[in-house]
């Protein structure tokens, strides 16, 4: 299984010193096969591991890891990456909050609407009620009363009735008659993507304007699962994902490639046929599972760690001696660019990442401070000072930039230096003097 696959990857970078273009590349390329096998889209898996490669290349070598643990950590987070990175709620908005669930048959939107009610009800509180939609089968509608008996969740249905626009309508009436503050609709399904379904669902949703659509897919069919999603989000535009049965054998494909592929979260995974067995989708436990390898990652996050602090401690024992030089900044920057691109960068900043969406961000913006420092020579970048004008000149025209770039960043980095002297010896009380100037 996919699990194995991985590991086997990560295996030929064993007995390697470090990373390199070569062994990454062969890594990269047994990691996207696993992926691929498990039913991974195939672009995704691309987009995949060109990424794991890059990340790969731009750590830091940190002399307690080994490259195929730090291969792992980078795996791992990458697969957090595509899986959303963090777990996401389903709204609860509106009185009563409607939620209408849409699949094909047998991908578990019966026993996941029941399962819902349940959760909703011991964990949020809430007073739901389940509404039978599923018309067409009497057998279907028994189904979810025998479950809502088990769970103590009222059934709503309109005997003799086939109108599950009809239903959902009036069902949600009731519920605000009754306090009722959530309701949720189970609907009918086929075994293939049908324009009769599709439209009947389209007209249950115009009908009760839910607060959240869910889309339910059976884990263990793979690549069609992320052909379903695909094709009932295009006609519904869900809010989330439900991914059931994934207490089989799957292989775990459809977990990675819905999110990339639809650009909706996966909100629930449902784990077996026991009505307690639903769980908030966690990408980081998620890929916890797929890998299998937690403690490798909290080794080389700790080594990380680590490595970073005393990296800050020596950063700043050189700055407070006045000490700081080009090299350093170089460093600097590198690490920045290590970090990913800086649109990344600043998407990890809690409120940035939005306001930033839509301008564009150059990924080049260092390219020619790094011209200029690298055009300078050994002595240049230990000691600043030495740069006089003919000195600048050939800076400026070995970095093919100009005098007065050479000299903006001769300014820029004195100015930078004292800052961080500033801030970095008397801490918050000189920062405060400083601004008050
Ligand atoms: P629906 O046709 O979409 O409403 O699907 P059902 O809820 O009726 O489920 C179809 C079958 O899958 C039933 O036999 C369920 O017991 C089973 N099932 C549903 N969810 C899960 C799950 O998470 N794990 C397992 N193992 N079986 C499930
Ligand atoms: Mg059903």
């Amino acid at each position: 299984n996919l699990t194995d696959r991985l590991e086997r990857s990560f295996k030929i970078l064993k007995g390697e010193g470090k990373i390199t273009e070569i062994n990454v590349a062969e890594t990269v390329k047994e990691i996207r096969k696993a992926l691929i096998e498990a039913d991974v889209n195939y672009k995704v898996a691309k987009t995949f591991t060109d990424e794991v490669k890059r990340k790969a290349l731009g750590m830091n070598v940190l002399n307690a890891i080994k490259p195929g643990q730090l291969m792992v950590k980078v795996v791992h987070d990458e697969l957090v990456s595509l899986m959303g990175g963090q777990a996401t709620d389903i709204n609860l908005a509106g009185n009563p909050t409607v939620i209408l669930i849409a699949g094909l048959q047998g991908s578990g939107k019966t026993t996941f609407s029941a399962k819902l009610a349940n959760h909703l009800k011991n964990k949020k509180g809430k007073s739901p009620l389940l509404v039978a939609g599923d018309v067409y089968r009497p057998a279907a509608i028994e189904q979810l009363k025998v479950l809502g008996q088990q769970i103590n969740v009222p059934v709503f249905t309109i005997p003799g009735s086939n109108d599950p626009i009809g239903i959902a309508r009036e069902a949600v009436r009731v519920a605000k008659n009754n306090n009722q503050n959530v309701v949720i609709i189970d609907t009918a399904g086929r075994l293939a993507i049908d324009e009769e379904m599709m439209k009947e669902v389209e007209a249950i949703k115009k009908a009760v304007s839910p607060n959240e659509i869910l889309f339910v897919v059976d884990s263990m069919t793979g690549q069609d699962a992320v052909n379903t999603a695909k094709e009932f989000n295009d006609r519904l535009n869900f809010d989330g994902v439900v991914l059931t049965k994934l207490d089989g054998d799957t292989r775990g494909g459809a977990a990675l490639s819905i999110r990339a592929v639809v650009d909706k979260p996966i909100k629930f995974v449902s784990t077996g046929e026991k009505l307690d067995a639903l769980d908030i989708f966690h990408p980081d436990r998620m890929a916890d599972r797929i890998l299998g390898m937690g403690d490798i990652v909290s080794l080389v996050e700790k080594a990380q760690e680590q490595y970073d602090a005393e990296q800050a401690k020596i950063l700043h024992k050189k700055i407070l001696k006045d000490q700081f030089n080009f090299n350093d900044f170089l460093e600097q920057i590198n690490q920045i660019k290590k970090m990913g691109n800086l649109k990344d960068l600043a998407g990890m900043i809690p409120g940035v990442g939005k306001a930033l969406k839509d301008i564009d961000i150059d990924d080049d913006a260092f390219k020619n401070i790094e011209a200029i420092i690298k055009s300078m020579t050994p002595e240049e970048r230990e000691n600043p000072s030495l740069m006089n004008g003919s000195r600048r000149k050939r800076i400026a025209e070995g970095s093919g930039t100009s005098i007065v770039e050479v000299n903006r960043l001769l300014k820029q980095f004195e100015d930078m230096r004292k800052l961080m002297k500033m801030v970095s010896g008397g801490g918050a009380k000189n920062l405060a003097r400083m601004m008050n100037q």
